[in-house]
């Protein structure tokens, strides 16, 4: 059992204003593994107090002093890593190889990104007669998700502190245990007081304080559509930045000319990988309509082989997080059934054999329509949806027909027609043929938000720009 009952505030480990906990459910075994205290918007003033406090100092430190800060946590980082994978794995349920491979290397990743972009960032910069200068924009409250619970942490938390910020974390109630381990780390590597504080508790208490806060100059949250908009509306009377990062429909665009069956098989079990709760999974799988037999054939064998149970044993897919999300997807695949598209993999209840924890089938759908429920709404599942299209202009008007716009995925032989699928699709992260880079943008058009994440771009949202005119002398 773990007990995390304290929160970190002001460089110190201490008690909560009021004693209230919550447990925290294993979704493998459906078991209490720990528990965790709840805070209040009094532990919130306290948090956001001694973050104003250490701004007038963190803010001023040179480039070479946040650098050190930095790489001090990455060495710290390197020790602790064994022990976030195994929190990732209980808290919401990651495949053990997941939790130590993907989810960790992802955190480590972001870290030595923002250790290459600090040194090079221009924090100011002469144009003309005009200096401008890049500046941290205050107090920040970071608000993560539990999907991906660690890159969601490193994404806000290595930026906002490269960039001068100083900030109070609110991970999600679902899966605290890694941003409590990674908040040890961040102690050991000697972050000063202040600078980095966290909070543990619900978004409607915790998070609405902190979006709500008069002290607290941006808030950078990634989650729910539903939640994003709370957000948003409780932030607007105090004026506050507000940086979203939402959910996602994604297209995967298969192209005519593209090895069909290793595409198909590569898109099934990337959308299965961490159970499907991907913001960014190629949740929509768009094949040429005369080809849709030998999608549906290729995407029931890579599904066989999607093998699910304990994520403490060698599986590729462990359990999804929770009771509701699982009760959702399953409502969703009844949807899929019911509203006509060919199940071709999966279905609802359990996976064969297990009885206990919140498992559900790697799911394929075929022959969906671009209309139907599954295809419109994020699921958030091991449910994948495959689209025939006539086409490539219909392949781009079916990947651009929905209310979301995070990723893309086109898969093809001919780069030039992959680049130029890619140019017409509007959505802000496109992968074409596998392509991964810690230093693209990551965020979305539409309804999956308005921020911008990872490497440089990261940092350009928690800085406010000063433009200084007649800097140099006018000439
Ligand atoms: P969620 O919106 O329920 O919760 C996210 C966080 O917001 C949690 O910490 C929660 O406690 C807090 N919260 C909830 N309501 C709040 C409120 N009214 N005020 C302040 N804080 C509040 O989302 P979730 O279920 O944890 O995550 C899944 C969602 O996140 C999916 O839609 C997914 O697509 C999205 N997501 C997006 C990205 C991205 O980068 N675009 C990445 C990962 C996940």
């Amino acid at each position: 059992m773990r007990e995390y009952l304290k929160f970190y505030l002001d460089g110190r480990w201490v008690d909560p204003v009021e004693p209230k906990t919550s447990e925290v459910i294993n979704p493998a075994t459906e078991a209490v593994s720990g528990r965790i205290s709840m805070g209040s918007a009094a532990d919130v003033d306290k948090a956001v107090r001694a973050a104003r406090k250490a701004f007038a100092s963190w803010s001023k430190t040179s480039r070479k002093q946040r650098l050190e800060v930095m790489q001090a946590i990455k060495a710290e980082y390197e020790k602790r890593q064994a022990d976030i994978g195994a929190a990732i794995t209980e808290e919401m349920g990651a495949p053990a190889a997941l939790g130590n491979g993907f989810h960790v290397f992802l955190g480590a990743g972001h870290l030595d990104t923002a250790i290459e972009v600090l040194k090079e960032f221009k924090f100011e910069e002469q144009r003309g007669a005009t200096l401008i200068v890049k500046e941290p924009i205050g107090v920040c409250a970071l608000i993560t998700p539990w999907n991906w619970p660690l890159n969601q942490i490193a994404v806000k938390v290595f930026p906002a502190l490269a960039t001068g910020c100083t900030m109070i974390l609110k991970p999600p109630q679902l899966a605290p245990y890694s941003a409590q381990i990674f908040t040890e780390v961040l102690h050991a590597a000697g972050v000063p007081a202040g600078v980095f504080n966290l909070i543990q508790g619900s978004g409607s208490v915790v998070g609405t304080a902190l979006s709500g806060h008069p002290d607290v100059d941006l808030v950078s949250f990634t989650g729910s559509e539903l939640a994003g908009v709370e957000i948003a509306k409780n932030a607007a009377t105090t004026v506050k930045r507000v940086c979203q990062e939402l959910g996602g429909k994604s297209a995967f665009i298969v192209l005519d000319d593209a090895d069909l069956a290793k595409s198909v098989a590569g898109a099934t079990s990337s959308l299965m990988m961490n159970s499907g709760q991907t913001c960014s999974a190629g949740s929509r799988l768009l094949v040429p309509k005369s080809r849709m037999k030998e999608a549906i054939e290729a995407a029931r064998k890579a599904s066989s082989e999607v093998t699910v149970g304990d994520p403490k044993g060698s599986f590729a897919m462990g359990p999804v997080v929770s009771k509701s999300q699982y009760n959702e997807i399953q409502r969703y695949i009844q949807s899929g059934v019911d509203e006509g598209a060919t199940l071709v993999a999966g279905g609802p209840g359990r996976p064969e054999g297990l009885t206990k924890g919140y498992y559900v089938k790697p799911t394929v759908f075929a022959n969906v329509s671009n209309t139907m429920t599954v295809a419109r709404e994020e699921i958030f599942g091991p449910v994948l949806c495959i689209i025939g299209y006539d086409d490539v202009d219909h392949a781009i008007e079916i990947a651009n027909d929905s209310p979301f716009g995070l990723a893309g995925y086109v898969n093809g032989t001919d780069l030039e027609q992959c680049r130029a699928v890619a140019r017409r699709l509007r959505t802000g992260w496109i992968s074409m043929n596998g392509g991964f880079d810690f230093n693209a943008p990551f965020g979305g058009y539409k309804k999956s938000g308005n921020g911008r994440e990872w490497g440089e771009f990261g940092f350009d949202e928690y800085v406010e720009v000063k433009a200084m005119l007649g800097y140099a002398p006018q000439t």
